[in-house]
């Protein structure tokens, strides 16, 4: 063993490590989050896992869902799902939630949760729920893995037609980096005046935003550090960035695309 490779080996050895997809190297404190089709996003640590919007069927050639390989791996709890404990809908609307699929999750893992509004939550029975409508603010804690999860009602995009739907954003605080993820989320800025929301670290919003002047004031009142554009129909041809100044733009299209934080 030259010195180059015996360096190499320490290396290795010392630092336990994996890569993302995007090549970059996973550390025990790093915090992912990995793309699984419309607005679904799985937030991790070294300990725990949050998947918002995960769980959805085919809904038509404009959404992309999950596809049998992803969910191979959710029930059989492998790879980046092997932490995965709690399940986030941010509404019912059939691109982002099946009661089906999370029903089987439940019912192999029974200890998790599912959490959501009554649209959602009505589907399962009370002890494997969390109701996050009407709350405002927190709605977990859970010290033992640094994971915080505040929820605020949040009217859906085209309120005229779906003003019975309930939408919730979630603020995830994992490893104390603030994630917000808006869910169907109209563009007007009264909507996201709610306090105990500001200096975000990263948010998750629908293709809308990234071309809308409303959204614009939303992100730069939010003080958004990163912006992830989720919900693009597969072919959908959008500008790379949203143009604020010290906000960065990332564009989720492909399956299993993730970033690190
Ligand atoms: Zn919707």
């Amino acid at each position: 063993m030259n010195w180059l490779s015996y360096l190499l080996f320490i290396l290795l050895v010392s630092c336990p490590a994996s890569y993302t997809s995007d090549g970059k190297v996973q550390t025990n404190k790093s915090v992912s989050i990995t793309y699984t089709g419309n607005m679904g996003v799985l937030i991790s640590n070294d300990k725990t896992a949050v998947w918002i919007d995960g769980l959805h069927e085919y809904y038509g050639p404009e959404y992309l869902n999950p596809p049998d390989s992803i969910l191979e791996k959710v029930f059989e709890k492998k790879d980046i799902f092997s932490r995965l404990q709690w399940l986030l809908f941010t509404h019912y609307h059939r691109d982002h939630f099946s009661a089906k699929l999370s029903k089987r999750f439940l019912q192999l893992f029974p200890a998790h949760k599912v959490i959501g509004a009554p649209q959602v939550i009505d589907s399962f029975s009370a002890s494997h729920i969390i109701n996050a409508w009407n709350k405002h603010g927190e709605i977990l804690n859970d010290t033992a893995s640094s994971l915080r999860i505040k929820a605020f009602n949040i009217p859906h995009t085209w309120p005229q037609r779906h003003t019975k739907v309930q939408n919730i954003a979630y603020l995830v605080e994992l490893n104390g980096i603030r994630i917000l993820h808006v869910g169907d989320a109209d563009t007007d800025p009264g909507s996201f005046s709610f306090s105990q929301v500001d200096s975000i670290d990263v948010m998750i919003v629908p293709a809308w935003f990234l071309e809308n002047e409303n959204a614009k004031k939303i992100i730069e009142q939010l003080q958004a550090k990163k912006i992830i554009i989720t919900h693009i129909a597969p072919g959908e041809k959008l500008k790379s960035s949203i143009g604020i100044k010290n906000t960065e733009t990332i564009l989720f299209y492909k399956i299993s695309q993730s970033i690190l934080l």
